[in-house]
């Protein structure tokens, strides 16, 4: 057998499909495609309004997985390999959606994430850097905000009520003066109503004007869309044209904005735009939340998103269909691609309404295990689009099952021990009577039925598979399928594609229902964090620091305690400390400290010290990568 390329000599290897053929498969019109090229397009939101009345949603699959090692499990290449096996080889129409990655981890350490082996996004260059710049869009709305935020408090401190109404409302060249929408909005939600600003009394200008900025509440931070670790913290303002104006502030990946979580769980762009005047900012002194549209940052932050919201389309290596949508940090987000484009992808491969079919099916994936990204795509995610998944596949593999059976723990840039390339059936079995089963056992709860991915590498044994396929039957899982789609693409894949079809047929979950939800959202906030430690994690309790304790008490009285919450831990264990494995249980599980996102729509709990930009090692994967006659070479 010949060893399997690089993932980029895989994909350069394939001459992909224009992309317009692949809209037109597709079933888009010429007129809703914008290409960016050859093999990307946008398509536009024109055609989820076309086939809302028309259509049906197809099926809808997630692919979440098990408590990974650090090298990743498989699951964006399980989606891969599962669509090609539906779309190429089984002939059913199937879109895989994933979120377009940042290239912090690109040139950083974790790679890309167009998949791998044979089954890949392409051109995974193209995928993997720029992509239709909607990252860089992000940054750009994200950082007008910053902007604004700093330049009103400096404003407002430097200047009197009076003469900073009069520049906040400039008179125009007709010599009178107007109220912008966000203005009349800000007046709307004082109770002000009136339209003319030279009718407000000293006390409404008092009112409207000044939001009374606390510099140190400043939640929003600058955004760059690289491991600058250098940027972690920083002072701002140090110029003498300041004023002495100067703070301590600090940058953020872009991806782990709050504007790119938006992103991913708008439903179209009025929601996109209600959701961005909703990003609190800072509080003011008083305690009273400011938004983005009080800042007045809302209307223009919106037209800087005004292509990134629509879906980008590519293709696998097979020729099939992949939206690229959005890529929140699974650190603190959701991890998960768009909501639109799982709308858009639904109706797309929908059946038509008349019918009594379905039609094909929209694979997507949650971020790290189906404990946390599942949970949140549950119960965050589909709360937002109100979609149901028909099939849950958790993506195991026998090199994680071992680790979590008590093998040695493997570190990413170390050897790996010999247990992992040796059969040891007992070490597997443990593995999957505990972590997996555990996976199984959560995602079950939700009410969808649970089909087991074994991602086989060319090490596993046929009686290591078998203890998988025994333990995931006990813990109730649907099925097991062993997939080698990394390998044979589409095609090692089939058993896989077959489990999920026939899941959906003798398991159907009541269209129409919504999920069976882990908690409700009028239940108070350390109850929805406590569900998801003991219900979903395992543990026996929470313990809540003071600073959480008085986080909560303020968001409920600002009026978010009926938001979802996210909570932001390791992913290398079930619980909160990396180094236990399996499935712990009898822990307490620790929130240091609750912040909000109230435009994305969630709060999230930090269970321990969250990174929110990472930094380059000493060998950065930017350093394998050159141009030669024109081609990437080095990326993967
Ligand atoms: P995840 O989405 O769970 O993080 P990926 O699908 O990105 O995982 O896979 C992680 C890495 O492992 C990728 O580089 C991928 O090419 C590689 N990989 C995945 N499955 C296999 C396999 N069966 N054999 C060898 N390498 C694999």
């Amino acid at each position: 057998i010949l060893p399997v390329p690089s993932d980029i000599a895989i994909s350069r290897a394939q001459q992909p499909k224009p992309i317009t053929v692949i809209a037109e498969e597709l079933g888009v019109k010429s007129g809703e495609v914008e290409p960016y090229g050859s093999y990307k397009a946008k398509v536009s939101l024109k055609t989820l309004d076309r086939l809302q009345a028309l259509r049906k949603n197809g099926y809808y699959v997630l692919v979440a997985g098990i408590t990974p090692t650090p090298f990743g499990e498989g699951k964006s290449t399980t989606t891969i390999g599962l669509v090609q096996a539906l779309g190429a080889h089984l002939g059913i129409p199937a879109i895989a959606n994933v979120r377009q990655p940042s290239q912090g981890p690109t040139f950083g350490v974790k790679g890309g994430a167009a998949g791998g082996g044979y089954s890949q996004v392409i051109p995974m260059d193209e995928f993997n850097m720029h992509l239709t710049g909607d990252i860089h869009a992000v940054g750009a709305a994200n950082n007008l905000l910053a902007a604004a935020i700093d330049a009103r408090a400096f404003h407002e401190s430097t200047q009197s009520d009076k003469s900073f109404y009069r520049r906040l409302v400039p008179k125009q060249k007709d010599g009178h003066r107007e109220f912008t929408p966000s203005m009349l909005r800000r007046l709307t939600k004082l109770g002000i109503n009136k339209t003319d600003p030279d009718d407000l009394t000293s006390e409404e200008v008092q009112r409207f004007a000044r939001l009374d900025i606390d510099p140190d509440t400043i939640t929003i931070k600058r955004v760059v869309d690289v491991n600058d670790r250098m940027l972690r913290e920083i002072t701002i303002g140090q110029s003498p044209t300041e004023k002495g104006f100067t703070r301590k502030t600090g940058f953020d990946i872009t991806v782990a904005s709050e504007i790119m979580a938006i992103l991913a769980l708008s439903r179209d762009l009025k929601d996109l735009r209600r959701r961005v005047g909703d990003i609190v900012v800072a509080s003011s002194h008083q305690g009273e939340p400011i938004t983005a549209e009080d800042i007045g940052a809302a209307g223009a932050i919106t037209a800087l998103l005004k292509d990134a919201i629509k879906p980008n389309l590519m293709q696998t290596l097979e020729g099939t269909p992949v939206f690229v949508h959005a890529g929140p940090f699974a650190n603190i987000s959701i991890g998960a691609s768009s909501v639109i484009a799982d709308r858009m992808a639904l109706k797309l491969v929908g059946a038509p309404k008349v019918t009594t079919e379905r039609g094909g099916f929209v694979v997507t994936e949650a971020g790290f295990d189906f404990t946390m990204g599942g949970e949140r795509f549950l119960n965050i995610k589909c709360r937002a689009s109100g979609l149901r998944p028909d099939v849950i596949v958790i993506v195991a593999t026998v090199r994680a099952l071992k680790l979590h059976g008590g093998a040695p723990n493997v570190k990413a840039g170390q050897p790996i021990p010999a247990e992992y390339n040796t059969e040891n059936v007992e070490l597997v079995r443990k593995g999957a009577a505990t972590n997996l089963a555990k996976q199984i056992s959560n995602a079950k709860t939700y009410g969808s039925p649970v089909v087991v991915a074994i991602n086989k590498f060319t090490t596993d044994t046929e009686a290591e598979i078998e203890a998988v396929r025994a333990e995931a039957t006990l813990a109730g899982a649907f099925t097991t399928a062993v997939s080698n789609h990394w390998e044979q693409g589409g095609e090692g894949a089939i058993e896989l594609a077959q489990s999920v079809i026939r899941a959906t047929r003798e398991k159907p979950v009541s269209h129409g229902q919504p999920v069976s939800y882990l908690y409700h959202l009028d239940s108070s906030l350390e109850e929805k964090i406590r569900a998801i430690a003991t219900k979903m994690y395992g543990a026996k309790d929470i313990e809540l620091s003071e600073l959480a304790r008085k986080q909560i008490e303020r968001y409920e009285k600002q009026g978010f305690g009926h938001l979802p919450v996210c909570i932001a831990k390791t992913q290398y264990s079930l619980s909160h400390d990396a180094n236990l494995k399996g499935a712990p249980k009898g822990f307490t599980f620790p929130i240091r400290e609750i912040n909000i996102s109230a435009g994305a729509g969630y709060l999230y709990a930090l269970a321990g010290k969250i990174m929110t930009i990472p930094g380059l090692p000493t060998h950065s994967g930017f350093m394998n990568v050159e141009v030669e006659d024109g081609k990437i070479e080095g990326l993967f």
